[in-house]
């Protein structure tokens, strides 16, 4: 049969996935296509996910998004990078930020400068040679057009889909407000013909995105792409989320991820609110258990609690089958550490904006797509397992198993070269770079024994003068730039009657 061009374009939900599809393809790909965005009022969207990783500038960029708009209407603030608390001991902390760390050679990586001096008796942080990182340690931030500093964003979910939308929609994306209580396929190829509302209204299309959150009403539900279940590595499989006020007389720059006995709590600051949640695996511990630590550890008066969320670790086997993609949700779920979902999905948005099929959905264009996602997943997998893998804790059971567990053979590898010789090699592609696997292995006390000698060439006291005035000269930048609230007042300030509103 020959394949069947594409032109109506059919998005199934309304969450963070949805509203982000919508924008880009009407963004990039409008006047070639029809879309319309069907969701449901009756099934709420997640109401998480307010943390993010800098690959959302670029994405920005291709949205056509104005920042300091964008920063004003989603109550959105900086994030430089993450607070680890209690991960590889109680009482441990380390920043993993999104900064670039001194200056790297062609023969080598920065950190090797460090390691060799660290050998010859020199006390320096390694902290101290990144700029993003000593930022965000004292809650400092600025940017201009010609700055070249490394962030990402935190945000409010609700309040970015609804601006998403409104772009969506001036740029022609059609809403419908109905619940899909049953799909029609091509009884021949078992394509998907159209989506049937509760209203008993047909809603035909050519493409369908599959953006409806854990359900994954199409790709699984209908299209039985399969699961790949990665819960051997990743215990956590509930969240607690709730909204918090916040005590405003300071924002830090950065999300913190705060390590509890079965689990981990993240506090996400905002510019009206906090967000926060725990995270944890019910084969450790239970609900009431869960809610009780979190409550425990909260600042600020609760505004809202969200509904318990249940999740399986994983991806979809397939995130395109015939002519559906699923994206968000419903691709797959590593778990909330490192904030990465929002990445998949604009990665994954991205990536069909590339691969549009114009044409119909051929083989060949089938099984790339799936091949890239699958890889993008199992690199992201490897180095949100490498927390859990290495830590000291046995504390609890919790803590003794995730240190004692097999992990998949790349990150096996990766540990023990870095371990050996202080190497990291990064496949170019990985999402995650040499400065992000070395904050966190060094911060969860994986220490190599080996390292380039590059640094050789440098007499001890030159070494040591280097890094010294490197720190010295990235302590002064920093003390010049106001505090991230400050910046925040002045680059995104929401009005008096808005603000107002939030309270
Ligand atoms: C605990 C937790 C913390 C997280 N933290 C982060 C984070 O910090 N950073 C990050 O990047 N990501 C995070 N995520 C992931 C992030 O929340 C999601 O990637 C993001 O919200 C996208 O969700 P979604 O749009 O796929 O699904 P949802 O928000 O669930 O939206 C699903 C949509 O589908 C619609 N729908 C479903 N069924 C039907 C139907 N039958 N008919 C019509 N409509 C239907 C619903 O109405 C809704 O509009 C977190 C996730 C969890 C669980």
């Amino acid at each position: 049969m020959k394949p069947q061009t594409v032109k109506k374009v059919v998005i199934a939900g309304g969450g963070t996935a949805g509203w982000i599809a919508a924008a880009a393809l009407s963004q990039q790909l409008g006047p070639l296509l029809d879309i319309t965005l069907i969701e449901s009022e009756q099934i709420p969207t997640v109401g998480v996910g307010e943390a993010t990783f800098p690959t959302v500038l670029a994405f920005h960029r291709l949205l056509g998004l104005d920042e300091r708009e964008f920063l004003r209407v989603t109550r959105g603030s900086i994030k430089l990078g993450i607070s680890f608390e209690n991960w590889a001991r109680r009482g441990d902390r380390y920043i993993h930020s999104f900064g670039v760390i001194g200056r790297s050679t062609f023969l080598g990586d920065f950190h090797h400068y460090w390691l060799a001096a660290r050998q010859s008796g020199y006390d320096g942080d390694l902290d101290d040679c990144c700029f993003e990182l000593q930022a965000a340690k004292h809650h400092r931030f600025f940017t201009n057009e010609n700055s070249r500093i490394n962030y990402a964003y935190h945000f409010d979910a609700a309040l970015y889909a609804r601006y998403l939308r409104q772009r969506s929609e001036a740029k022609g994306v059609k809403h419908v407000e109905g619940k899909i209580v049953d799909v029609v396929q091509h009884p021949e190829t078992g394509f998907i013909q159209a989506v049937v509302l509760e209203s008993g209204q047909h809603i035909e299309g050519d493409f369908f995105i599959d953006c409806t959150g854990f359900r994954a009403l199409l790709i699984e539900q209908t299209l039985k792409a399969g699961y790949v279940d990665w819960s051997r590595w990743l215990r956590n499989d509930r969240a607690i989320a709730l909204q918090t006020d916040y005590p405003l007389d300071d924002i830090p720059p950065y999300t913190r991820a705060i390590a509890h006995q079965a689990g981990w709590q993240w506090k996400i600051p905002l510019q009206h609110r906090q967000g926060t949640g725990h995270v944890y695996s019910t084969a450790y511990t239970t609900d009431e258990e869960a809610r009780r630590v979190l409550m425990e550890n909260l600042e600020g008066k609760v505004r809202v609690e969200l509904r318990l969320l249940k999740f399986v670790p994983g991806r979809r086997r397939n995130v395109w089958v015939k002519n559906c993609v699923a994206i968000g949700l419903s691709s797959g779920f590593i778990e909330p550490l490192e904030s990465t979902s929002i990445h998949i999905i604009q990665a994954g948005v991205a990536r069909l904006l590339r691969m549009f099929p114009f044409t119909g959905c051929v083989e060949s264009l089938v099984r790339e797509y799936n091949r890239e996602t699958e890889l993008e997943y199992e690199r992201i997998r490897d180095f949100i397992i490498l927390h859990y893998k290495a830590t000291e804790r046995d504390d609890t059971p919790y803590w003794r198993d995730c240190r004692d567990m097999e992990v998949p053979d790349t990150l096996a590898h990766r540990l023990e070269l870095f371990r050996e010789t202080g190497l990291i090699f990064p496949d170019p592609r990985d999402l995650f770079r040499v400065e992000s696997w070395l904050q966190v292995m060094l911060g969860q006390r994986v220490y190599p024994t080996g390292y380039h000698h590059m640094p050789h060439m440098l007499k001890p006291e030159e070494l040591r003068t280097m890094l010294q005035t490197l720190g010295k000269n990235i302590r002064a930048a920093v003390a010049k730039m106001p505090t991230h609230k400050q910046f925040l007042e002045q680059y995104c300030a929401v009005p008096d009657e808005e603000a107002a509103a939030d309270s």
